[in-house]
């Protein structure tokens, strides 16, 4: 439960069809604007392992902004200044497209036009900061040198206008009812496998098999590795957020440019402050990273805390989402903590992929955008996922114990309710699993999969449960 929850309406007259035009996987923002978009041509269905809208859209910070830390110097840097402009129109188009569908529709999702800040803490973020700053003039942005509007330590900061913040629930919930009556949407449906036969996918999912035409993968991360090896492309980034108390006069929004990320947004009468950004495999931070978050409310807001939770996206070398695709099969993920945006312009994309509709930003997300930092980034990846690989293995917990069950190595944890017995290994690409003894899951410290207690999967990659019967 956090900040965001409300209640979402039971989904009627859902029913599970076996020839279907174009299937969704995914229920988040990014699967339910690409039904939006194709729903009047295509006959579409979306599935979710869970319920709609329940996965990392639940638990997003959901700023609309093209301010996106030092992303444009970065992009500057590894690519061109033309793919930094690119990038940023591609940006001011995902906004505009919200903006549009918010309009349009009517929808009520609490929309305020908000400036944000960038702001760096320390002498060498002041120097990201200035980069940055250039960078966004040279692409014709206009930034307005101020003071952070709050008592939070920054060295040096800028603002940009033309942002915006949204209650995320309130947009996808609004976004299915449009919806309901014209998509086939079915929850707690979970892909297990595709295979492609006769220039059609067979889709084998727990509630049975169907046959789609395309499909378009919108699950956040992909549960498969061929084709596309988008785990050596990508790390999944956990991040702490926390709620409380606060008022201000007027609302805006604040990021840092600095590596430990920093963000601080407004809701009603509450602050929600984001920090402690970690790679997925320090897992060892989770207890350390709420503690922190807990003791800067305390420090700088000096509130109580109402809502605590964490999240986690998926991050790519160069700050640009992927939108991959082969034989009528589209991946849409990485969007770097930036997912309104990116799911607002990378879902058209897919759409006019989809309808053979040029679109200026297909190259921007699909072309394999080589360069030296990306080897470094593949070779870096690398070791992160054998340093995940060997901490699962070195990682010793007092309250779980293993167990051979039948030839195979189980990890068991006891609390008053029985035994909790799981495989030790995660189904995704076989790494040891970790027990989160804070959150009482099962984590995967290579690419961030998590079961619940039981062993059922929470978040992917991994697709399938790791419960096993005595
Ligand atoms: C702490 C934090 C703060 C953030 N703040 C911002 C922000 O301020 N602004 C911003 O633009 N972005 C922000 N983001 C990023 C943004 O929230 C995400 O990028 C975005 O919500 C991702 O949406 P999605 O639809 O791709 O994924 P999801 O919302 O996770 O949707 C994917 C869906 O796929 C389903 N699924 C997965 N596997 C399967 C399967 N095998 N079968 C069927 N269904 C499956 C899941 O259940 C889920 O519902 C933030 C991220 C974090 C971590």
């Amino acid at each position: 439960m956090n900040l965001w929850d409300i209640k979402k309406e039971n989904l009627k007259n859902s029913h599970f069809i076996f020839n279907i035009d174009i299937l969704i996987v995914g229920g988040g923002i990014t699967g339910l604007l690409c039904a939006y978009n194709l729903f009047d041509k295509y006959k579409i269905t979306i599935i979710d392992k869970d319920k709609i809208s329940n996965g990392i859209t639940s638990n997003t910070t959901a700023k609309i902004s093209y301010i996106q830390k030092n992303t444009y110097s970065n992009i500057y840097k590894y690519h061109n200044i033309l793919t930094a402009k690119t990038y940023l129109d591609s940006q001011i188009t995902g906004t505009n497209i919200l903006l549009d569908i918010i309009n349009k529709e009517k929808i009520d999702c609490d929309l305020e036009k908000v400036d944000s800040y960038l702001f760096a803490s320390t002498k060498k973020g002041i120097k990201t900061l200035n980069k940055e700053k250039e960078c966004l003039e040279k692409m014709g942005i206009k930034c307005f040198d101020s003071k952070l509007p709050i008592n939070f330590p920054s060295l040096k900061c800028f603002y940009v206008k033309d942002t915006y913040t949204i209650q995320p629930l309130k947009f996808t919930y609004n976004l299915l009812n449009i919806l309901k009556d014209k998509v086939n949407i079915l929850e707690d449906t979970n892909l297990i496998k595709i295979k492609r036969s006769n220039n059609r996918y067979i889709i084998k999912t727990n509630k049975g098999i169907m046959i789609a035409k395309k499909i378009i993968v919108t699950s956040n991360y992909p549960y498969f590795i061929k084709p596309f090896f988008i785990p050596l492309k990508t790390y999944v980034l956990k991040e702490f957020v926390v709620t409380g108390k606060y008022n201000v006069d007027n609302h805006f929004s604040a990021i840092n440019v600095e590596e430990d990320s920093k963000s601080i947004r407004f809701y009603q009468d509450n602050i929600i402050y984001t920090s402690n950004s970690n790679r997925i495999s320090n897992y060892s931070k989770v207890l350390e990273s709420y503690q922190k978050c807990l003791k800067d409310l305390k420090k700088y807001f000096n509130i109580e805390p109402n809502y605590l939770w964490n999240n986690q996206d998926v991050c790519t070398h160069d700050g640009i989402p992927y939108i991959k695709y082969k034989s009528n099969l589209y991946v849409i993920t990485g969007f770097n903590g930036w997912g309104l945006t990116n799911s607002a312009i990378t879902s058209k994309v897919v759409s006019d992929l989809i309808n053979k509709i040029d679109n200026k930003y297909t190259k921007l997300f699909s072309k394999d955008r080589v360069c030296m930092h990306y080897i470094c980034f593949i070779l870096t990846n690398m070791f992160y996922n054998i340093k995940g690989y060997i901490s699962g293995y070195l990682y010793k917990n007092k309250i779980i114990y293993s167990k051979n069950i039948k030839g195979l190595k189980c990890n068991v944890y006891e609390d008053k309710k029985g035994l909790h017995i799981v495989n030790s290994k995660c189904p995704h690409m076989k790494c040891n699993l970790i027990f989160n003894e804070e959150e009482h899951t099962w984590d995967c410290p290579c690419h961030g999969s998590r079961f619940d207690i039981d062993g059922n999967p929470l978040i992917g990659p991994a697709n399938i449960s790791i419960k096993v019967e005595e």
